[in-house]
């Protein structure tokens, strides 16, 4: 059994509290390994690490910060079977989407910014014969990082990678169902020779350490990845202590399929967009709107496709999708089933709790469900299921869908099929989305600005995004 430790000031250790809790396969429902268990004394000691090694990091040059990244990548790229069985064990996914997205993707991240702060420069503007205006950009101090459970080594790679390659200094914190891998990548930067006190990881519960992050007066910003109402929380308590927040929270997607769409290419992109990842993936379409001439074809074609999934061990290569991340998180999901069926849904297929046999008896099993006959404002399609259920409704005009696109307080992504370059334009200038997909899913660019518009969060990541508002800019105006 590996227990998990904290990664403060370069050891690794136990937290003062010498409590432990429990951590779950939830493809097998059993207790795999032990988390330390710190309140904010743990963080105490994470902050005085990381605000003293904050000089010496900030001025290490640019190139030596990117050197030490590159390292961790390569680490990241060379510990790739592991990592991905690691991952797949903590949260349920299958080890193959572990192995070709979640942990490339944080190797890739750190490669990312380690390369693109080397490209980063500030602005300058002459005025007139007068004066000439220059930017400095300044690393903020001590910075926190909170994220999820859905893409564990992932986010927390896209959060610290360009608060590190910026000259911060960091205190992350990864979600208490999901924490293996950021252990493991706290071995990672131990063996790439990261500098003590660069990078703290407390581990332990979002109401203890994730709180006394957000209080805490040396801690100069917040990078948060989770849900909507813990970005309230964060943002009650940081924001009026003038914190810099970027708050990256929930979603309830659509997913707008015309009859002008190429059919097949919608009909294989919905399938994934709907249940990649067991539906727990932030920017998943869980609202699907289909025009009218080609409802009920889609329908057939998406309940047929949709039931030739495999659900099962997340080991097994055949499986498309594996286990929901925690028996809390299940019990959830399936509330949301029969609200949408007092709501009067029809469930085309799907709905239940999957019980599979062997070591997966007692694992967090469910059928990929597709709810019809629901209208557009009820509960089931205003509030985030983050599961692999997802409803199905007709249209008929473009103003009806837009209506039914916007009418959520979310405001995350949002796909749109069809053939028509003009209508595809119209809709990407309507939608109340931070990020629209035309004619695809989930492609992604990390240099393009990533974030949610309304209730989906503040603020943007992603290239140059990340490095400005982990920096603070200061205008030099020289007199000529
Ligand atoms: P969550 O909000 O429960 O937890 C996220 C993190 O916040 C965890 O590390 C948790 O320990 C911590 N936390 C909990 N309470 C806290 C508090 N009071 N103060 C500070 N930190 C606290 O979210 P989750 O269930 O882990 O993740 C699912 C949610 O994340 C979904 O809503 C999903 O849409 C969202 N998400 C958003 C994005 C995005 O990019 N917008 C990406 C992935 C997931």
């Amino acid at each position: 059994m590996k227990n998990i430790l904290n990664y403060i000031n370069g050891q690794l250790i136990e937290a003062k509290s010498s409590k432990w809790l429990d951590n779950f396969n939830p493809s097998t429902g059993e207790v795999y390994s032990k988390i330390t268990d710190s309140d904010e004394t743990d963080l105490e000691l994470a902050y005085q690490a990381a605000n003293k090694a904050f000089p010496i990091w900030s001025k290490t040059s640019k190139e030596k910060r990117s050197e030490i990244m590159l390292k961790i990548s390569s680490l990241i790229d060379e510990n790739l079977d592991s990592l991905a069985l690691a991952e797949s064990v903590d949260n349920g996914k299958p080890v193959k989407l572990a192995k070709t997205v979640d942990i490339p993707r944080a190797a890739s991240n750190m490669r990312f910014f380690a390369t693109g702060i080397l490209h980063y420069s500030s602005e300058s503007q002459q005025y007139n014969d007068t004066a000439i205006n220059y930017t400095l950009r300044k690393p903020l101090g001590a910075v926190g990082c909170i994220s999820p459970w859905n893409l564990p080594l992932y986010l927390f790679t896209w959060k610290i990678a360009p608060a590190l390659a910026t000259g911060n200094t960091v205190i992350a914190k990864p979600s208490e169902i999901t924490p293996m891998t950021a252990y493991l990548f706290s071995e990672i930067c131990i063996k790439a020779g990261l500098p003590k006190g660069v990078l703290n990881i407390v581990h332990g519960l979002g109401h203890k350490v994730g709180a006394a992050m957000s209080k805490h007066p040396g801690i100069k910003a917040i990078s948060f990845t989770g849900g909507t109402t813990t970005g309230e929380t964060i943002a009650r308590t940081a924001a009026p202590m003038f914190k810099k927040l970027s708050l990256e929270l929930g979603g309830k997607n659509p997913n707008i399929i015309f009859a002008d769409c190429n059919f097949e290419k919608a009909l294989k992109t919905t399938l994934l967009s709907s249940f990649a990842n067991q539906g727990q993936i932030c920017l998943c379409g869980s609202r699907i709107f289909v025009e009218k001439p080609i409802y009920e074809k889609f329908k057939t074609a998406f309940v047929e496709a949709t039931n030739k999934l495999i659900v099962g061990d997340p080991n097994n290569s055949d499986s498309n999708l594996g286990a929901i991340v925690s028996k809390d998180h299940l019990n959830k999901i399936l509330s949301y089933v029969s609200l949408a069926k007092e709501e009067g849904g029809n469930v085309l297929t799907g709905g239940n709790q999957l019980f599979l046999n062997g070591v997966n008896a007692n694992g967090y099993f469910m059928e990929p469900t597709i709810i019809e006959g629901l209208k557009f404002n009820c509960r089931t399609n205003q509030e985030e299921i983050f599961g692999p259920v997802v409803t199905i409704m007709p249209f008929e005009t473009e103003d009806e869908v837009l209506k039914y696109a916007n009418s959520t307080v979310y405001g995350l992504s949002s796909t749109v099929w069809t053939e028509s370059t003009s209508k595809a334009q119209r809709f990407a200038q309507e939608l109340e989305a931070g990020i629209v997909w035309i004619n695809c899913w989930l492609v992604r660019d990390l240099r393009t600005p990533f974030g949610g518009v309304k209730n989906s969060g503040v603020g943007r990541e992603g290239g140059f995004n990340a490095f400005n508002f982990f920096t603070e800019p200061t205008n030099v105006c020289l007199k000529l």
